[in-house]
């Protein structure tokens, strides 16, 4: 714990639920590589969260595990700074979700926008599980555990630290101040639309490009995307609002001097889409090698990538304790 003293505290995580994409990676993967100098971090694999929605299939969750440890390895996320930890190792956080539990109403947690969207797309309108409904709950405990004040996140997850904070200052106003409030870290893109157009890129949707792609697979996945389906001719004026491989390349290209003079000739007219799209592929083939690479030389290393999860997983359990010694005090519970 030497490493970090007197910084503030970070934590983010992901649910081992598929491999992690260029939405993670500009959304939050990014910022965690930034903010590791900075702060005192920790990032989670979300193994519980993960079950929450599924439940039947422990083994899809158990094998992706090391897949987004990988991922976070292989941009940068560097264990000597960050420490990693796997969430269902940590009891405390299933102890204070319980403690959570009481402070907040059923009714707040079909609110919560995040929550209503995500059960639109899974089917759970009607009969969705009480796990799922409040892992709200269960991810402020997350958070508080670790009393982290900064949290580096896409925009999905805004309404569920909304949902946190609410808890925690219920929290200190019944038993006295015990936790911050807890900041959300946005960054420049912070949703990432789908290669189909979707108003979000997620590893559940099937319209990801993931940093484990290869080179055909993000060029065909370049191919595929969607224009402008105005533009049927080269020099039809095309629209680059709403188009993906603009939205794109907005984001991840390094010359936009250059976008720019595209996307003026593209709205007059003249500019074909398999230009632009080839131009993306290289972009994007630009930025994922060196994670494809440094991920296939880790991926060889299962061992080294386990240790480093449950290393800081003990770590964590320290700092877990702690804070659950102080929270079971003020709650008069500390026999
Ligand atoms: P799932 O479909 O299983 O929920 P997901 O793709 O939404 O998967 P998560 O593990 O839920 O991924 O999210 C991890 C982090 O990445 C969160 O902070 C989330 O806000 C961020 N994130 C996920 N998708 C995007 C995106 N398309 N753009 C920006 N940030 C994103
Ligand atoms: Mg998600």
């Amino acid at each position: 714990m030497e490493k970090h003293t007197g910084k503030q505290i970070a934590l983010t995580g992901d649910r081992p639920t598929g491999r992690l994409h260029l939405g993670h990676y500009v959304g939050s993967l990014k910022n965690r590589v930034k903010m590791q100098d900075e702060f005192k971090q920790f990032v989670m694999v979300a193994d519980v969260q993960a079950l929450t929605d599924n439940a039947e299939n422990p083994d899809k969750v158990r094998n992706n595990v090391i897949e987004v440890a990988l991922d976070n390895l292989a941009v940068g996320v560097d264990p000597a700074k960050t420490t990693f930890f796997i969430q269902s190792m940590i009891p405390e956080i299933a102890e204070l979700t319980v403690f959570f539990l009481n402070l907040v109403t059923v009714a707040r947690l079909e609110r919560n926008p995040t929550i209503k969207n995500e059960m639109r797309q899974k089917g759970f309108e009607g009969n969705v599980p009480a796990g799922f409904l409040a892992y709200p709950v269960s991810q402020a405990a997350d958070i508080l555990t670790f009393k982290a004040t900064h949290v580096p996140v896409g925009d999905d997850q805004l309404p569920v630290l909304e949902q946190a904070n609410e808890i925690s200052h219920k929290f200190n106003s019944l038993y006295g101040e015990t936790f911050s409030k807890i900041e959300s870290i946005i960054s420049h893109a912070p949703r990432l639309m789908g290669i189909d157009g979707g108003a979000k890129m997620s590893k559940s949707l099937g319209n990801a490009i993931f940093l484990s792609d290869d080179t055909e697979t993000i060029k065909k996945k370049v191919m595929q995307m969607y224009t402008d389906p105005k533009h049927i001719h080269v020099n039809d004026p095309g629209s680059v609002e709403g188009n993906v491989v603009f939205d794109y390349l907005t984001i991840f290209d390094p010359k936009q001097d250059e976008v720019n003079e595209f996307k003026a000739e593209y709205r007059k007219g003249g500019l074909g889409d398999t230009v632009i799209k080839n131009r993306l592929a290289d972009v994007l083939e630009n930025i994922i090698s060196p994670i494809r690479e440094k991920r296939e030389y880790l991926a060889t290393k299962p061992d080294y990538v386990m240790n480093v999860l449950l290393e800081g997983t003990k770590e964590a359990r320290k700092v877990a304790a702690e804070t659950m010694a102080e929270v079971k005090k003020v709650m008069k519970i500390n026999y």
